[in-house]
């Protein structure tokens, strides 16, 4: 099929290439640094169904953004496989002309019961949060006293299913630091590419404070006193992960330092949450409501415009302007309705 691409660029001449879609809001876990439970309690006001975007809405929003430039799709939640009939949403997304790469970011938990199905959907890759290898760690982050084996059960179901995995682990002082050595030990040589993530200040309720990250140096001073590794090169324009090998040649890890480099300069993302809501910008404080506008009947053409003018008049770079400290009231949306 002829792809009909009008290729849009927003304010500092960034192109509009990745979509990413929180298709839920609800989480079966509690992370500290993400829903802490005493916030996301038995009361909190989770959205109902009729509030998440349906997969008409949301296939008919990815259409849209294919003919933008769209070529990647990430699906993410609160924890997306939560929502019901995932694969189907999948399976019609990778049915659309441009869109070349459909990932999805779980907690795995629910992956030993969906990883077939997802693969047969045509998902190629999943990224897979974990945050340690130590049970007594992992039950006190995930804020549901989970231990680490359904996660690894997941991990090995998604491989057996074909799919390509990724670990994904966030690094917070005072939570987690101890396992930077024994997650790298336990990854090497498995062929799964294990990602450290410098805990940021997305949302309002983590308590987030600088004196909390674990910048990128430092993790990788730690991993390469014991497992030497060296720099390897950028895998495509615009990758958010700094890659470094293994010398010994037992695969590669990466870093993903938001808070000390920021990579705001190539930032090609969009994400939609799970209120339909369009954000320019992980640390938003407002969306554009684009389920009012989808269910208010607005047209293909009209559509396509509003999405267009919304990029065209992007000026967000906020990890940029983090250094200079100019938003410390502001507030931003949660990151389980936004999903990372
Ligand atoms: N529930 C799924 C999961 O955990 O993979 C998907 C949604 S979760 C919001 C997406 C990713 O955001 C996870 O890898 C999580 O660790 C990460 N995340 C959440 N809060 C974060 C924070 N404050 N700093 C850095 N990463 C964060
Ligand atoms: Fe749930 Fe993912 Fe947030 Fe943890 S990081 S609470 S698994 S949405
Ligand atoms: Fe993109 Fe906003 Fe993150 Fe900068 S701060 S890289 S603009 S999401």
């Amino acid at each position: 099929m002829v792809k009909e691409v009008t290729p849009i660029t927003d304010v500092f001449g960034r192109s509009l290439r990745d979509l990413r879609i929180s298709v839920i809001d609800k989480c079966n876990f509690r992370c500290t640094y993400c829903m802490p439970k005493e916030i996301f309690g038995d009361d909190y006001p989770f959205l109902p169904e009729s509030e998440l975007l349906s997969f008409e809405e949301i296939i008919r929003v990815a259409k849209t953004f294919a003919k933008l430039g769209v070529e990647k799709i990430r699906i993410t939640g609160g924890e997306p496989l939560l929502r019901k009939n995932l694969d189907q949403l999948i399976a019609k997304l990778t049915e659309i002309p441009g869109i070349d790469d459909i990932a999805l970011t779980t907690n795995a938990v629910l992956l030993p019961k969906r990883a077939t199905k997802l693969k047969e959907a045509g998902l190629k890759r999943v990224n897979i949060s974990l945050d340690a290898i130590d049970d007594d760690v992992f039950t006190k982050i995930n804020g549901r006293g989970v231990p680490i084996r359904p996660v690894l059960r997941g991990i090995e179901a998604a491989k057996q299913a074909g799919l390509k995995v990724k670990v994904n682990m966030v690094v917070k002082k005072g939570m987690n630091e101890s396992q930077i050595l024994p997650m790298a030990r336990y990854f090497k040589g498995k062929d799964i590419i294990l990602r450290y993530i410098e805990f940021m200040d997305v949302g309002n309720h983590n308590g987030w404070d600088l004196n909390h990250v674990i910048s990128k140096k430092q993790i990788i001073d730690r991993i390469h006193e014991e497992m030497p590794i060296e720099a390897a090169e950028e895998n495509y324009y615009g990758e958010v992960a700094s890659r470094f090998r293994y010398q010994d040649g037992e695969g590669e890890i990466g870093v993903i330092s938001s808070v000390t480099d920021s990579f705001c300069g190539t930032c090609t993302r969009i994400r939609l949450s799970a209120d339909g809501k369009l954000y320019t910008c992980l640390f938003a404080s407002s969306g554009y409501d684009l389920r009012g506008r989808l269910r208010d009947g607005i047209t293909d053409e009209e559509l396509q415009t509003n999405l267009t003018g919304l990029w065209k008049r992007r000026t967000d770079r906020y990890s940029d302007e983090r250094a200079e400290r100019k938003h410390e009231n502001r507030k931003k949306i949660e990151m389980s309705y936004i999903g990372g």
